[in-house]
């Protein structure tokens, strides 16, 4: 790695290796930093090292990854593995982690892609011994070929019915999957499926997923309305709400998953406007189309400004290497619209689909804004939904405020796992929008850095913080 770049791009997922390879090829020198170790990205992960026994067990899908990482294996820019950045500086010094040591790297112009994290799921007993994310089981399974025993999948949404195929495909035996999906939905998405249905292969994809679960004899309880989550003898005791009444089962495994959102922290750590989506429920990046932030040089691409999938991502991602090469005088204007103009379009014809996915499996309220007051919101300083209201009700109007009342968002995760809850929650009980309430203010380091590395020689370019 070099001191200086003329772009460098944070993330390696398909937004950020089709920017880096794109500003390669016209000439830019360019870094692709990602705290993997290898390229790919969420949906790609491992995939250029990926040993499945059964290619079918991650589908075909997956190994379309392969074309994005030799693209970018076969450019000049440098991918530097194991690279956990926290911070970008108003002159586009990025600060980043390597090999245990801290430096600074700086560049004419940064993108970001640093794409989604799961939607926190705070029900009770979502902390426990055996309760984890399905995304969390998915990377497990891609990484190291690892499936957990004995899982019941519980929430709503695509990437949940993948991984419990992606399972079933590996020969795993599925307690059940319990789904969330407000049956209230589908009648409010249904407006939007005609115009959705021009990525019909799409539909067909995830209804073959659901068929495939139901012909494995799978229970598969739609409608689920609450849940409740304790421990029973080494075993995850599920209490679930179906039709007015309380059922329960035992499980070894329990994966919840109820959507992703855009992995902020970066990015308004940075400084970079955003607003709140009331459609995706989540918040969403200011960019105009080549993916500019309200931060001069600083990109963002991919589903780390907002969810539009693997596909979107990809073209997102080649917008903000057209942006930022014409911003930096390595194209003129002419060549920059004339490439962006068929991704732009291949942006607008995606967003029907993702609108009717958005609005069918919108979360519920109730998975949203915790009803129990036992429930954990704030994973890191164990702060409970009780704790948020009772702070309301004396007087705290916002998520940063609430800090000082309970240290919530302040432990090492740095919010992501409770800052979209703590501004629903306050929403909710001051009857007002998330948008006037907002969120968390960032600060860098967004990655736990420790106080060695910042000491630490500088290895990698000799240069010293300042
Ligand atoms: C857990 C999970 C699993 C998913 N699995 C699938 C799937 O199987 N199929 C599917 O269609 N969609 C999946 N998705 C959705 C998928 O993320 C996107 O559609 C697609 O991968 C988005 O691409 P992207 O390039 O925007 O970001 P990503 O692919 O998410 O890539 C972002 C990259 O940024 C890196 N990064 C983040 N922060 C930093 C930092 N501070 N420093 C350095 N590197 C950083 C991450 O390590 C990651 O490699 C998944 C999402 C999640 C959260």
């Amino acid at each position: 790695m070099k001191s200086r770049y003329d772009i460098i791009v944070i993330g390696a997922g398909p937004a950020g290796m089709t920017a880096a390879s794109l500003a390669a090829e016209h000439g830019a020198s360019v870094a692709l930093l990602d705290e993997q170790s290898g390229l790919g990205g969420q949906i790609y992960r491992s995939v250029t090292c990926q040993g499945a026994s059964d290619p079918s067990i991650l589908g075909a899908e997956y190994y379309q990854g392969k074309t994005l990482a030799d693209r970018l294996v076969k450019s000049t820019a440098d991918h530097v593995k194991g690279a956990s950045v926290w911070q970008i500086s108003e002159d586009r010094e990025v600060g980043v982690t390597v090999d245990g040591a801290a430096c600074l790297v700086s560049a004419d112009h940064v993108i970001i892609a640093t794409g989604a994290q799961e939607r926190p799921f705070p029900v009770q007993g979502w902390t426990l011994p055996g309760v984890m994310n399905a995304g969390a089981a998915q990377i497990l399974l891609k990484s190291s070929g690892v499936v957990l025993p004995d899982p019941v999948f519980v929430g709503t949404g695509p990437l949940l019915y993948l991984i419990a195929h992606q399972y079933l495909r590996a020969g795993v035996r599925i307690a059940a999957v319990l789904d969330t999906t407000p049956r209230e939905n589908l009648r409010n998405a249904l407006w939007a499926l005609p115009q959705a249905y021009r990525n019909a292969n799409q539909l067909w994809k995830g209804w073959g997923w659901l068929r495939d679960l139901r012909k494995s004899g799978t229970p598969f309880v739609r409608g689920v309305a609450d849940i409740k989550i304790a421990s029973k003898d080494s075993a995850a005791q599920i209490e679930y709400k179906h039709e007015g009444v309380w059922k329960s089962l035992s499980a070894q495994t329990v994966l919840l998953h109820q959507g992703v959102v855009p992995n902020i922290n970066l990015g308004m750590a940075t400084g970079c406007a955003h607003d709140w989506n009331d459609t995706q429920l989540c918040w969403h990046a200011q960019l105009d189309a080549w993916g500019q932030s309200s931060i001069e040089g600083v990109s963002i691409a991919g589903d780390g400004a907002s969810i539009m999938g693997a596909q979107g991502a990809e073209a997102a991602g080649a917008l903000a290497a057209l942006g930022a090469l014409h911003r930096i005088g390595k194209i003129d204007q002419h060549t920059r619209d004339d490439t962006g103009h068929p991704l732009h379009a291949r942006l607008r014809s995606q967003a029907p689909f993702r609108r009717f996915l958005d609005m069918l499996y919108r979360p519920a309220l109730q998975f949203r804004v915790p009803r129990e007051d036992t429930t954990i919101v704030c994973r890191c300083e164990e702060v409970t939904a009780a704790h948020v209201r009772d702070a309301v009700h004396l007087g705290c109007q916002g998520p940063n405020q609430l800090k000082s009342f309970t240290r919530a968002g302040m432990g090492p995760c740095q919010g992501r796992m409770c800052g979209l809850t703590v501004s629903a929650m306050i929403a909710d009980q001051l009857g007002r929008p998330v948008q006037d309430i907002g969120a968390a203010r960032l600060r860098a380091p967004v990655k736990p850095l420790e106080l060695g590395q910042l000491a630490a020689d500088f290895r990698i370019t000799g240069q010293r913080l300042r």
